[in-house]
């Protein structure tokens, strides 16, 4: 037997919410969610929602059991309210639907939280458990939906400039950013592993060996942090760019014109100054104590829609690490600035290097350097950071025999989209800004993991857990 509801949704062509303004006086279909129902008796009142939009049906009795989020299917006529009925805070405010017929197409039950507001109030871990619920409240679809446009942008602008997407692997060899690994055991050759990438930085120096001069890629990179309210736990994505033939000037240069694009034209906020401030790390260190700071006054960060968009150069190349020893400011593939490198074996810590961070209201949102592309100070910078002459050539080998083939001189930056679009938001968190986060405590969006392996997937891997099951 065939559904009812399969012979009316093929009877008729759906119309969308936005369009109902348009076709005033005419019988249109509606398919969708109940936002909100009131309820006067004889009189329904049903608010609407599709992917476009709301709109207000009118109804009877036929609309009483209609509960709220259960996907319906009206059909009706489109009438123009009356002049002291308008709504004006909704886009359909002048309409409304006369509900000639209704369906329940999919009943919801009571949702676990609601989600009329931002929904901040509610506990992180619920609203995780329920994130395909979550997403449908209005700031997480506006959340994700301008993010989309983000990254429309980005490839608009950058693909006009010459530049080219590549995709880099994710199943590699570990790259270091400064953070642990997340690995992978191989099954094909067991007690070996894969890293997740904690960024594509190798990968994309070898594609300036391999000529594409001007490389972007939105990639998802990973990272075994601690948790951190700006960063998200494991996965992140960088908008990853990396050009040859160029100076740090050129970097800055059009990231500066891609962030300004961005701001004033896709999430239609202002940018504080033009160009961005640039202060040297010294400078910053001074004045800010630290290498991320606010430029707004007390007055400007009241007005959510200023960035104030900044830059850091001539960091050191490199810092002190925790344990006392010596570490890359950045990374290893930073190039230390000329008239500095006399100064590697005496007075490593007064070396200036070639890095530059991007920052927005108070976050760093980029960061990137010129790299060094002369195999030997590559290979000295190694030693240097505590790496023996067989380290070396295990993990970076294959990046010093790249650079004897002909090496363009090149640098880069990668933005954090994520950190960006909080900061540019205000949100209290990255989590707020991707579809399915993992918690900071490490647990993924709505399916359970990390979780238990069967048993013989382990042995199949040729892996035996040291730890007491739960
Ligand atoms: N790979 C660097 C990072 O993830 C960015 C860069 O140097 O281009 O921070």
């Amino acid at each position: 037997m065939r559904h009812r509801f399969e012979i009316s949704y093929v009877g008729m062509e759906r119309t969308l919410v936005r369009e109902t303004p348009s076709r005033v006086g005419e019988k249109v279909k509606l398919l969708g969610w109940v936002d909100a129902r009131r309820d006067h008796g004889k009189l329904v009142f049903i608010d609407l929602r599709d992917r476009s939009g709301k709109v207000q049906v009118v109804g009877g009795e036929e609309l009483s059991d209609f509960k709220n989020e259960s996907v319906v299917e009206i059909i009706g006529e489109v009438k123009k309210r009356p002049e002291k009925l308008v709504n004006p805070n909704i886009e359909t405010g002048e309409v409304e639907m006369a509900c000639e017929s209704a369906k329940i197409i999919s009943k919801a039950k009571d949702l676990p939280f609601s989600i009329d507001g931002d929904g901040l109030e509610i506990e992180e871990a619920t609203r995780l458990r329920y994130r395909y619920l979550d997403l449908r409240r209005d700031r997480m679809q506006r959340n994700i939906k301008v993010r989309s446009k983000v990254t429309e942008k980005i490839r608009s602008f950058l693909k006009a400039r010459d530049f080219v997407e590549i995709e880099t692997p994710i199943i590699s060899k570990a790259t270091p950013e400064g953070a642990r690994d997340f690995l992978v055991p191989s099954r094909l050759q067991k007690g070996k592993f894969y890293a997740l990438p904690q960024s594509p930085q190798q990968y994309k120096q070898l594609l300036m060996v391999a000529g594409f001069e001007r490389y972007f890629q939105i990639v998802r990179c990973f990272r075994d942090e601690d948790p951190r309210a700006d960063r998200a736990y494991g996965e992140f994505t960088q908008l990853d760019m990396e050009m040859s033939f160029i100076t740090q000037k050129d970097i800055l240069r059009v990231t500066e014109e891609l962030f300004i694009e961005i701001t004033e034209n896709v999430l239609g906020k202002k940018v504080l100054q033009k160009p961005f401030p640039r202060f040297t790390y010294e400078e910053v260190m001074k004045k800010f104590g630290a290498d991320k700071f606010d430029l707004r006054d007390e007055e400007q960060k009241k007005d959510p829609d200023l960035l104030a968009l900044a830059w850091v150069v001539d960091f050191p190349l490199f810092e002190q690490t925790p344990d006392r020893k010596l570490g890359p400011m950045h990374h290893p593939f930073t190039a230390p600035k000329d008239e500095d490198i006399p100064l590697l074996d005496t007075e490593p810590f007064k070396v200036r290097s070639w890095q530059h961070d991007l920052i927005c209201n108070g976050f760093e949102v980029g960061g990137g350097s010129v790299r060094i592309t002369n195999p030997e100070l590559q290979a000295k910078i190694f030693e240097i950071l505590g790496h023996t002459k067989e380290e070396i050539q295990e993990k970076f080998g294959h990046l010093l025999e790249a650079f004897q083939y002909g090496v363009p001189p090149h640098g880069g930056i990668a933005s954090g989209l994520d950190r960006f679009l909080m900061a540019a938001f205000g949100e209290p968190s990255v989590r707020e800004l991707i579809a399915f986060p993992t918690s900071a405590s490490g647990q993924t969006s709505v399916m359970d993991a990390p979780s238990q392996v069967d048993e013989h997937q382990l042995k199949e891997l040729g892996i035996k857990v040291d730890v007491k099951k739960k």
